[in-house]
C-alpha cells in the first residue's frame, strides 16, 4: 500500500466510525503520529491534506520542523516530557498531549512565548495503572486539570491516554469508557474539556465509539515501524 492509499483508507474508516457511533460528521480528527518517519514522508502526507502531526522526541521534531518550515503544519507533542525539554516544547509546538505533572505544566506555561497563542494541553491519564507508563492516576486528574486551567499561557483542552494492549474491541472500549467518564465528571465539576485524545492503529475504532475526537495514528498510515 502506498501512503496515499493508507491515508484515504484510514480517513474512510474514521468517517465510517463517526456514522456508526453517531458522532457529528468530521468531528474526529486524525493526528499523524510521525515518530521515526522522514520529513519527506511527512511532506507527502501533508500534500494529501494532513495538517496535524504528533512527535514524541523534541530533538527529532525540531529537525523536521526546519525541513518542513515552508508548510503550515500543526505540531503536537505526544511523548513523555523531560524537565529540560519544556522550553523547546513551549516555543515550537501548538499542542501537548502528555502533561502529567504540575511542575511540567508550570514550566510550559512560564516558557510559552507571550506572542504565541496559549499552548493547547491535554492531561495524560494512566488508565491501566501501569508503573512503566507515564500519566496521572485517575484520582489525581482533577487537581492537575484545575492547575492547568488556571495558567494564562495554557489552554486546557482535554484528556489523553495510551492504554495497555487489549485483545478485543470490547476490552478496548471498556478502557476508553473510563476516560470518557472522567471527562464527563470533570466537565460536571466546571471544567470545559472538548478533547479526548485516544486511540491508535490497533484500537481507534473502539476509541471513537467512546467519544475520542483526536486519534493518534502511525502504523496504519506510514506502515509498521
Ligand atoms: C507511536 C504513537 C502513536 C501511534 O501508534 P500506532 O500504533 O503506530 O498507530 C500514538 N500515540 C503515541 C503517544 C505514540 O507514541
Amino acid at each position: 500500500m502506498t501512503l496515499s492509499q493508507n491515508f484515504f483508507t484510514l480517513m474512510q474508516r474514521i468517517r465510517e466510525c463517526e456514522k456508526k457511533y453517531h458522532k457529528p460528521e468530521n468531528s474526529v480528527h486524525l493526528l499523524a503520529a510521525s515518530k521515526m518517519q522522514s520529513a519527506e514522508s511527512m511532506r507527502n502526507l501533508y500534500q494529501l491534506g494532513q495538517i496535524a502531526f504528533g512527535e514524541n522526541k523534541v530533538q527529532e521534531a525540531l529537525e523536521k520542523m526546519q525541513l518542513l518550515a515552508d508548510l503550515n503544519i500543526e505540531w503536537h507533542f505526544i511523548g513523555s516530557i523531560q524537565r529540560n525539554k519544556t522550553r523547546k516544547i513551549a516555543e515550537h509546538f501548538a499542542w501537548v498531549h502528555s502533561v502529567a505533572d504540575a511542575l511540567i505544566a508550570k514550566r510550559l506555561n512560564d516558557q510559552r512565548p507571550s506572542h504565541l497563542p496559549p499552548l493547547n494541553v491535554c492531561i495524560e491519564v494512566n488508565l491501566d495503572q501501569e508503573n512503566t507508563k507515564s500519566g496521572v492516576a485517575i484520582k489525581e486528574a482533577f487537581a492537575l486539570a484545575a492547575f492547568c486551567a488556571a495558567q494564562n499561557h495554557l489552554k486546557l483542552r482535554g484528556l489523553m491516554a495510551i492504554p495497555a494492549f487489549k485483545q478485543t474491541f470490547e476490552e478496548q472500549a471498556n478502557t476508553f469508557h473510563i476516560l470518557k467518564s472522567l471527562r464527563d465528571d470533570l466537565n460536571a465539576q466546571g471544567m470545559n474539556l472538548d478533547i479526548l485524545s485516544m486511540g491508535m492503529t490497533q484500537d481507534f475504532e473502539a476509541a471513537i465509539s467512546q467519544d475520542a475526537n483526536i486519534v493518534r495514528i502511525g502504523s496504519a498510515l506510514f506502515g509498521a515501524r
